[in-house]
């Protein structure tokens, strides 16, 4: 019996390590050591692993009942979670979809999306405007708005329906292209999808609020739908329970990642007041076409609901400022390393920027170089990054940067010097 792995060529890969448990900010392996997990479980472990509260939540809540379809049935968890992210979010949403992944959350917002377009008689705004170096997910639509030159996607090039890819206008000459632009293309165009104020799994790449803001204007201006993905930034990441603000507030909203603290798979679709009420109708046809079998499971929203306590209970600004903190002071030294191009902070994300995309050798030279001093990290195409938990302790979070800190120098020393010593030789 074999596992086929994410990502992984089967054949040379090395086998995964295994992890028979987990606890606090750690990674227990088969053979007793621990690993200190330095991008809790791709970002999802905000409260770091085995959270007494959330684990009582979903140990309850399985007594009760542990899933039930969504057709034509409801339960209390479902219910309140909603009603929870509604307030969360300040009323500006009108409606939560459930799903399982992001990736359907992001798939859900894309239908609404177009949908809404339908129920408007227009035919024509059938594309979507994505940004470069944007990750939205790897089922088909998802992909087709990612960034078709970097993203892991270029192989189904051929098959993904064709959208709309733009450098994010961090400059004024940028703003003004995109504006151009959207006066002639608009009308194909249903809707922008942005990842706000970072873009994750594309490299880490930030931008300020300010930014953000002038994308939404955009948007309004040329009459697109704007939906936010999240689904990274969304609880606390950045430092905010959101990464949008009053002044970028989008149509759709995507949620997932962090949303049951990492526990059970589960994710929202948010959509506002203007999208969900083109949706009621006299006619059947104009219902929203989803509907999956596992949605709104009971023990995920009872965990997320949980999940939610954490938050409301403890001062997450406050612990991801002390992070940022910290993150700052001990990462950016690392500037000064040969093949360090860039390093940046924000919120509970420490980003080391090399000078060139590590090759799948490297990828795993660096991993192994972490594991050998306890520390769990995965390099990302020319980063090294780490988000920890965010109620991680001073002294896990100093262990991590340390560590980030000699790999990278040992990565500076005994590869990258060695090849720029080469060409110069050359
Ligand atoms: C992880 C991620 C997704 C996809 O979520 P999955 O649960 O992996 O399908 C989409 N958008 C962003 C910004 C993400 O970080």
């Amino acid at each position: 019996m074999k596992v086929w792995l994410p990502y992984t060529q089967m054949h040379t890969a090395p086998p995964p390590l295994e992890i028979v448990a987990t606890q606090g900010v750690h990674l227990i392996l088969a053979n007793g050591h621990r690993l200190t997990d330095s991008v809790a479980s791709w970002w999802t472990a905000c409260h770091g692993y085995n959270h007494p509260h959330i684990l009582q939540a979903i140990q309850q809540q399985s007594v009760q009942m542990a899933h039930v379809m969504m057709g034509g049935l409801l339960h209390p968890q479902a219910h309140q979670l909603a009603q929870r992210l509604l307030q969360l979010t300040d009323h500006h949403f009108a409606s939560v979809f459930y799903s399982e992944s992001g990736s359907t959350a992001i798939e859900i917002a894309m239908k609404m999306a177009l949908q809404y377009w339908m129920h408007q008689k227009n035919t024509q705004k059938t594309q979507f405007l994505c940004f470069e170096h944007g990750y939205h997910g790897d089922t088909f639509y998802a992909m087709s708005v990612c960034d078709p030159k970097e993203g892991m996607h270029h192989l189904f090039h051929s098959v993904l329906p064709v959208q709309y890819c733009k450098p994010l206008p961090i400059t004024d000459v940028l703003l003004e292209r995109l504006d151009t632009w959207l006066a002639q293309h608009s009308s194909q165009i249903a809707a922008l999808i942005i990842e706000p104020l970072v873009q994750g799994a594309g490299g880490m790449k930030m931008h300020t609020s300010t930014v953000l803001k002038k994308v939404c204007t955009l948007a309004k201006k040329h009459h697109l739908l704007v939906i936010m993905d999240e689904i990274f930034t969304g609880f606390y990441r950045t430092g905010q329970l959101f990464a949008h603000t009053q002044e970028s507030i989008p149509d759709i909203l995507c949620l997932s990642k962090a949303l049951t603290g990492g526990t059970l798979p589960l994710a929202t679709t948010l959509a506002n007041h203007r999208i969900y009420n083109a949706f009621l109708s006299e006619h059947e046809e104009h219902a929203l076409m989803h509907g999956t079998t596992f949605m709104g499971n009971a023990l995920a929203c009872s965990a997320a609901n949980a999940s939610l306590d954490l938050f409301e209970r403890a001062p997450y600004t406050l612990h991801v400022r002390r992070i940022a903190e910290h993150l700052d002071h001990a990462l950016s030294p690392l500037t000064q390393v040969p093949g360090v191009k860039a390093v940046r902070v924000l919120g509970a994300i420490g980003v080391v920027q090399l000078a060139r995309p590590l090759s799948s050798q490297e990828h795993q030279w660096v991993t192994d170089a972490f594991v050998k001093q306890g520390i769990w990290n995965r390099p990302l195409g020319d980063i090294i990054y780490t988000t920890p938990a965010l109620n991680i302790d001073a002294a896990p979070l100093q262990a991590i940067t340390e560590a980030m800190g000699n790999v990278v120098t040992q990565w500076s020393q005994q590869i990258y010097t060695k090849e720029c010593k080469q060409y110069d030789y050359l």
